[in-house]
């Protein structure tokens, strides 16, 4: 079985994102080492805190709350924001809330991209965390 981390390794390599394969895509190692990056100094705490205000108004109003720690300033509860992308839905995503949604978005026939970026509400840290496909459901 392919493991998500070679995917990611594979659209490193190939640089072409766009045409790979339905399989999730988990961006824990580009985190990572934003994150590091971070900690190392190469990258300024603005860099790295850049959350919107839209960004920040979707996590603290339409996020789900995990248990994990902000990697910057360490507050508990970092938030998922799910953004869906494709056809019928806004050109700028739309912000998922709720499971139901979710459930209808993978029951379409036609194909949309999730992107869940978590957010911390406390300093601004964000940073994408996996990307998936859903719908696709065949006719009859
Ligand atoms: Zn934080």
């Amino acid at each position: 079985m392919k493991s998500q981390r070679s995917d990611l390794a594979a659209v490193k390599r190939s640089g072409r994102v766009d045409s790979m394969p339905a399989a999730p895509v988990d961006y824990r190692i580009a985190r990572n080492a934003t994150v590091k990056a971070w900690k190392d100094k190469q990258l300024g705490r603005l860099e790295v805190c850049d959350a919107q205000r839209e960004l920040r108004r979707n996590a603290e109003f339409c996020g789900a709350e995990t248990d994990r720690d902000c990697p910057v300033c360490t507050v508990e509860g970092l938030v998922e924001v799910t953004y869906v992308f494709g056809p019928y839905l806004p050109k700028h995503g739309r912000c998922v809330t709720t499971r139901k949604e979710m459930q209808r978005l993978q029951q379409r026939r036609s194909v949309s991209t999730g992107y869940v970026v978590e957010v911390c509400l406390e300093c601004g840290w964000n940073h994408l965390i996996r990307r998936y496909t859903m719908g696709g459901a065949k006719a009859g």
